[in-house]
Order: C-alpha cells, then sequence, then structure tokens
C-alpha cells in the first residue's frame, strides 16, 4: 500500500464544481482584486469564527504582519513567540521591525508553556503570538490574563487551526487580532497563496485593510506607506466553496487522529497530549520518537509518507544566527525538532489506510 503524507485528491474530487463554479463567476465578471468574492467570503469567515471582522490578506504571513503593523508595533519592540512554530511568525514580528523572543513550549502539548512567558518580558515587550500549533488550542485562559496583567497585545496565529476550540470557541476570538493563512495545506486552504485577520475591533480591521492596500484608505490616497497584500478575488471564490466543507474535513481529522491515539501501542513513541477543554483540529499529528529518522525511514520504505515540523528550530536557521541564540539554549525547542515525526493525515484517508499506518508503527523495531 502507499499512503501519501497528505493529498488533496479526495477533496479536489468533491468539490470539483464548486471550485469551477467559483471560477466561473470571476471570469464572468472580470473582476480579479476585490469583488464581492471577498465581501462574501469576509463576512463567512468571520461568522465561522465568532467575530466581527475579517480583512483578507495576500497570505499568512502578511495577516501576521499587518496585525502587528496595525497594533503599532516597530522598531525598539519585542514581541513573544513559542520557540517552536514554523518561522513565518519570528518572521512577522521581523518584519515590522520589532524583535521576536522566544519562549518555550511544553512538550507535552508543543504549544507555547504559560509558565515561561513571564520571565521573558521586558519594558520593550509589546505583544505575544500564541499559535494554536499543529491544530492545537494554546491554553488561552492563562495567556489572555498575562497580556491582561502586563498591558500586551495578543495576535493569535491561528495558521494551522482553523475551527480548532478552546473552551467553546473557536480560536482566533480570543487576542485583540488572529492571522490565519489559507496555503493550501491548511485545513482550510486556497489553491494557491491566501490569507486574513479576524477581529472584534473596528479600528484594527481597517487599518490592516488600508495596510495591505498600499497604505490606501481612498483610492489614491495614502494615510500609511502600506504593502500590497489582497486577497486574490479567485483565491476567495475557491475559499467560498471550501468553507462550507471546513467541519467536515476537521471531523475526519479527528477521527483519524482518534483512531491513531488509541490504537497506535509502541514503548519509544510518544503519542500527543490533548489540553482539557480543547478540540483540536490536527493539522499535523505529531508524535514524538528518541530514533525518529529510523522510523521516518522504516515507514517511507513501507510506502508511507512522513513529515517533520520541524527540523531546524528557529533560533538555529542561518537567517537568525543575528539573534545571537546558540544550541543548547532552547533545549526543548531542539528536543521536539530532534524526535518529532508527523504523520499522514488528510481529508479522505480511508479506515485500510489508517489501519495500514498503525499496524506498520505497531511494528517498528
Ligand atoms: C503556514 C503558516 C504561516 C504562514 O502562512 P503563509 O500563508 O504560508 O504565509 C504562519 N504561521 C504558521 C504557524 C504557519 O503554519
Amino acid at each position: 500500500m502507499k499512503i501519501p503524507f497528505v493529498t488533496f485528491r479526495p477533496m479536489e474530487r468533491e468539490l470539483e464544481d464548486d471550485l469551477r463554479a467559483g471560477f466561473e463567476r470571476v471570469f464572468t465578471k472580470s473582476q480579479y482584486i476585490g469583488g464581492t468574492e471577498n465581501e462574501k467570503f469576509e463576512r463567512a469567515f468571520a461568522k465561522y469564527c465568532t467575530a466581527r471582522y475579517c480583512v483578507g490578506c495576500g497570505n499568512g504571513l502578511d495577516a501576521l504582519m499587518l496585525a502587528l503593523r496595525a497594533l503599532g508595533i516597530g522598531e525598539g519592540d519585542e514581541v513573544l513567540v513559542p520557540s517552536n512554530t514554523y518561522i513565518a511568525t519570528a518572521l512577522a514580528v521581523t518584519y515590522v521591525g520589532a524583535k521576536p523572543i522566544f519562549v518555550e513550549p511544553d512538550i507535552r502539548t508543543f504549544n507555547i508553556d504559560c509558565t515561561r512567558i513571564e520571565e521573558k518580558i521586558t519594558d520593550r515587550t509589546k505583544a505575544m503570538i500564541p499559535v494554536h500549533l499543529y491544530g492545537q488550542p494554546c491554553d488561552m485562559q492563562p495567556i489572555m490574563d498575562i497580556a491582561a496583567r502586563c498591558r500586551l497585545k495578543v495576535v493569535e496565529d491561528c495558521a494551522q487551526a482553523h475551527g480548532a476550540v478552546y473552551h467553546g470557541r473557536a480560536v482566533g476570538a480570543f487576542g485583540d487580532v488572529a492571522g490565519f493563512s489559507f496555503y493550501p495545506g491548511k485545513n482550510l486552504g486556497a489553491l494557491g497563496d491566501a490569507g486574513a485577520i479576524v477581529t472584534d475591533h473596528e479600528e484594527i480591521a481597517a487599518k490592516v485593510r488600508a495596510l495591505g492596500n498600499y497604505g490606501s484608505d481612498y483610492k489614491y490616497h495614502h494615510i500609511y506607506k502600506g504593502n500590497n497584500s489582497r486577497l486574490d478575488e479567485l483565491q476567495a471564490a475557491f475559499l467560498l466553496a471550501k468553507l462550507p466543507l471546513l467541519d467536515r474535513m476537521n471531523e475526519e481529522r479527528r477521527r483519524i487522529a482518534g483512531r491513531y491515539l488509541f490504537e497506535i501501542h509502541h514503548p519509544e513513541i510518544i503519542l500527543p497530549y490533548v489540553l482539557p477543554g480543547t478540540i483540536p483540529v490536527w493539522h499535523i499529528f505529531g508524535i514524538r520518537c528518541a530514533r525518529a529518522d529510523a522510523l521516518e525511514k522504516y515507514l517511507s520504505e513501507a510506502g508511507i509518507g512522513t513529515g517533520k515540523h520541524y527540523p531546524v528550530p528557529m533560533h538555529l536557521q542561518e537567517c537568525y544566527r543575528d539573534l545571537g541564540i546558540t544550541e543548547g539554549e532552547l533545549p526543548i525547542a531542539e528536543e521536539i525538532s530532534r524526535t518529532e515525526l508527523s504523520l499522514p493525515m488528510y481529508y479522505g484517508m480511508t479506515e485500510q489506510e489508517v489501519s495500514y499506518v498503525i499496524e506498520k508503527i505497531n511494528g517498528f523495531n
């Protein structure tokens, strides 16, 4: 049996007619930037996130960066980010001229360790970006308590967590503003690059919209030195076609994850831990194993694709050498990057495929 790490085929087959209809609507109108698809998607996605406003952007990195800019974060400021995340979280901070300060994750949840946030706060700290990594909600209650006490802005990075729930509420509804990515492989993915912010604050929404449109609030009048980062009308049409399937796609990921959690039994494998009160959406099903490389090779020989999220932690990346953080300083992020292995997880994965992955993993020696 051959099982890819991820495939879009089952989703594409199911939504083919709707996606083509979306293309037809845009093509017929010849309106490619800004239009009714954008308006409809923003309204629908805000509602989905129980937020008052949604503003489409070019991608998830821009969504985070524009959110930080809208909050007035810039030169001389520090922003707390988890030491275990995709590099876009830190790059968004760098792009606005601020400095990312890494906070170690909880090794069980892979998410920011709330007990280690305060030791990193200085008088330059202006904001933090909790990342709902792998589709697991961060512990938002203590995070928001610290933010209130220390007067920090909170930008949620929801790029991997569309529809994940923390104590009855979808992520993205807790911070001042949240950034989403609709990169094709995300739980809600476009057919290209796309992103959005959601917020309850009218002034943040308006500022992000202006910043992403050359800093213009009115045609040819520029109040900020903005960026060009708008949501493509075609991508908005595709996202509008896919949004109604999101809950079902997430439900299917939970079914697969449920079987992995229940049926994988191996003394060398540590399964992901679900924080009580949360409903994850399993963007990534990450296990840990001291012999992750051997396990990866063994699964590959059995025809099973896997991923690593992420093989090199941010502080050891070439581009962040200037931060001067050396190996050993963020040992938990390093331990995760050494031991994490992501199992196949996609809408349309059959019971037989899941069984095969489980059987092979249990037979690893
Ligand atoms: C994908 C991702 C982003 C960036 O999204 P893009 O659309 O690729 O720019 C940001 N943060 C996290 C955690 C991500 O996984």
